[in-house]
């Protein structure tokens, strides 16, 4: 099995790619889809997370009420260290977990473990991926696309861009850089150029 990590800056089209990738037929672990999961009411996670904060971060369905829990902890870094103390661990657990069993069932795949801060983590050597690819795009071209396709407001996507490592340190620790700054068949040919390029699937 083959573990490449993906990354790059909220915007650049990390979630554009691990589609793209998926119908190439590579296995897409999204490390914000598993730390979704983690917090599912039954998991450990989300028992903990209830005790900590109580029931005014649950919603109607009994599931975690993310804008209630996100307003308490912007407003207190203790209690961010608190919610990051509980669900980093159990993502990275999950994932270990995932991979493991991958490793089992597929021996032959080619898993890209999408991480939003695998290189300011340290997670690549974690997770054991042999190269890292960046999707990269120019931050004001992230920026236009958050707000024309997410619906975002033009200054809190900026805060969200700005908010994030810089552009540089992610270059720099790319293997493959993915540039995202074309339209989208564009974009599917820079996949296949890296894919190439790692010779994979
Ligand atoms: P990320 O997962 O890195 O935050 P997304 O893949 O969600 O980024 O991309 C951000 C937005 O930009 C999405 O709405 C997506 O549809 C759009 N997008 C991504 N790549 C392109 C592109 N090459 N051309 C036009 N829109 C794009």
């Amino acid at each position: 099995m083959r573990i490449i990590g993906l990354t790059g800056g909220i915007g650049s089209g990390k979630s554009t790619v691990e589609a793209i990738l998926a119908r190439r037929g590579a296995v897409v672990i999204d490390a914000d889809r598993v730390a979704r999961e983690v917090v599912e009411p039954g998991k450990e996670a989300y028992r903990r997370i209830v005790e900590h904060f109580g029931t005014a971060v649950v919603g109607e369905g009994g599931e975690l009420d993310r804008a209630a829990i996100a307003r308490v902890v912007f407003a207190d870094r203790d209690e961010l260290r608190f919610l990051n103390s509980v669900t980093h661990p159990a993502v990275g657990e999950a994932i270990l977990e995932r991979l493991g069993e991958l490793s089992r069932t597929r021996p032959d795949a080619v898993v890209f473990l999408s991480v939003p801060l695998l290189v300011e983590t340290g997670g690549a050597e974690r997770y054991g991926t042999e190269a890292v690819v960046v999707v990269d795009v120019p931050p004001e071209l992230a920026v236009q696309r958050l707000v024309e396709s997410r619906g975002m407001t033009r200054e809190d996507a900026k805060a969200r861009v700005a908010a994030q490592a810089p552009r540089a340190d992610r270059l720099r620790a790319a293997d493959h850089v993915i540039d995202n700054s074309g339209n989208l068949s564009a974009l599917e040919r820079e996949v296949d150029r890296v894919l190439a390029a790692l010779g994979a699937l």
